[in-house]
């Protein structure tokens, strides 16, 4: 039985990714919390809805690769809820976020 390789912390790359937020300014990623897809909107009456469409609502997200509009909470901060849009490639900012109604996912 051989002993596990020691884990080089050297060549770990640490970015910080910044979140802007409207009313802290830009914070670090570690203080938000992801919420999901913005672009999924649920059934307004989920009665009325078949099961597979009430499946597809709860289950089924696409995986873009470029611009994903998504819900964050600034849940270590000012606890406010954005919509913003990112790249999902190489996880830039592409829009300044903006504040989603009081209706969270
Ligand atoms: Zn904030």
């Amino acid at each position: 039985m051989s002993a596990a390789p020691a884990l080089n912390l050297t060549r770990i790359d640490l970015k910080m990714q910044l979140i802007p937020c409207p009313w802290c300014g830009p914070r670090n990623e570690n203080e938000f919390i992801y919420q999901g897809d913005a672009t999924v909107l649920r059934p307004p009456d989920p009665g009325a809805v078949s099961d597979e469409e009430w499946t597809s609502y709860l289950y089924l997200r696409d995986n873009p690769r470029g611009l994903h509009r998504e819900h964050w909470n600034h849940r270590y901060g000012c606890r406010q809820w954005l919509e913003l849009e990112r790249n999902t490639l190489d996880h830039t900012i592409a829009s300044t976020p903006i504040v989603t109604p009081k209706e969270t996912p």
